[in-house]
């Protein structure tokens, strides 16, 4: 392997670092405590598993967590009068409604209740248009980690440089390439009905893979000394391991690629532990600016 491993995991460690140091000093003065509102529908393990890990990073971080677990049959009347109670709750300053909702449940209904001065997910379509404006806003943390990852791989300036985003989904594809756009990127958008996806692909300064399909992107189609940031996370076989293991793998062939390109994050622990990092500072973020305080450097 000839790139440079781009650590994730250090990434959002020192991220996290630099919350809990703001954290302090909003404690020390004005005398405030930021506080995450976490809401868990139903029992999904994942879920579970998600929610917890937020629960506690918000913790050591020196925030309030405030969590709510409701069973699998809580309605959409029950869930949004849960939201609208958070909404009016001066101790909380993020709200996030872990995805995905039980299937008798709007999701797109609960996203739009959600104040957006409070949608530390950013996923509301204020929050969501105002990437598209350049303005201040919340933006959302899987994506936000990706530009802090390819920016700590190129010394910190994107400026000029060709980015190919591979998956256009509202989650991720589409806030990437607005955010490399806004980082002055030359930005190309390439999904399923792309033509001559590879040679889209070998352009790329910077490639952010986002599509869910595991290993689709191989050594051949990354351009040499490309930085390379893989979104994807996918459980595939692992019969070296033995009969019915798993391993998780990203949607970049990393051995191949990472022969040709500079950087390359790994999966996990690349983009992955950035997203509760982002999360943590968006809920600071939301504390300040509700409060009309200047938002500490993090
Ligand atoms: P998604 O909603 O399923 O979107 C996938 C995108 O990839 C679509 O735009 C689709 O194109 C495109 N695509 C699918 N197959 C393709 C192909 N063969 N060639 C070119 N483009 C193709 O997925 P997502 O929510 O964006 O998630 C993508 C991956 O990131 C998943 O593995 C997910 O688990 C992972 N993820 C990771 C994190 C994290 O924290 N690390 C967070 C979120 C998601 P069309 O639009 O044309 O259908």
């Amino acid at each position: 392997m000839s790139a440079t491993l781009i650590d994730g995991k250090a990434r959002a460690a020192r991220l996290r670092a630099s919350v809990a140091q703001a954290v302090t000093g909003l404690k020390a003065a004005p005398g405030i405590v930021p506080g995450l509102a976490v809401v868990l529908v139903g029992d999904d393990p994942a879920s579970r598993v998600y929610v917890a890990n937020k629960v506690r990073q918000t913790e050591e971080c020196g925030m309030r967590s405030i969590e709510h677990r409701l069973p699998a049959d809580t309605s959409q009347d029950e869930l949004m009068a849960l939201v609208a109670s958070l909404n009016a709750d001066p101790q909380v300053d993020g709200i996030l409604v872990q995805m995905p909702l039980p299937a008798h449940l709007d999701t797109d209904q609960v996203v739009l209740a959600i104040d957006p001065e409070k949608d530390v997910d950013g996923l509301h379509p204020q929050n969501a248009g105002r990437i598209v404006l350049g303005a201040e806003g919340l933006v959302p943390c899987t994506p936000q980690g990706c530009v802090l990852l390819a920016r700590e791989a190129r010394g910190g300036d994107l400026s000029g440089l060709d980015a190919v985003v591979l998956g256009r989904s509202i989650l991720v594809g589409k806030p990437v390439s607005l955010l490399l756009q806004n980082e002055n990127c030359t930005v190309t958008m390439a999904h399923s009905r792309t033509r001559d996806i590879e040679a889209v692909c070998r352009r790329a300064d910077i490639l952010v893979a986002a599509v869910g399909r595991p290993e689709m992107v191989r050594g051949s189609w990354i351009k040499p000394g490309a930085t390379v940031i893989d979104v994807g996370i996918n459980r595939v076989p692992a019969p070296d391991k033995g009969p019915d293991k798993t391993r998780l793998v990203g949607d970049v062939a990393f051995a191949e690629a990472a022969e040709v390109a500079s950087a390359i994050t790994p999966v996990p622990g690349g983009v992955g532990p950035m997203t509760i990092a982002c999360l943590l500072a968006n809920t600071v973020v939301a504390a300040c600016r509700r409060r009309g305080l200047t938002v500490p450097e993090m």
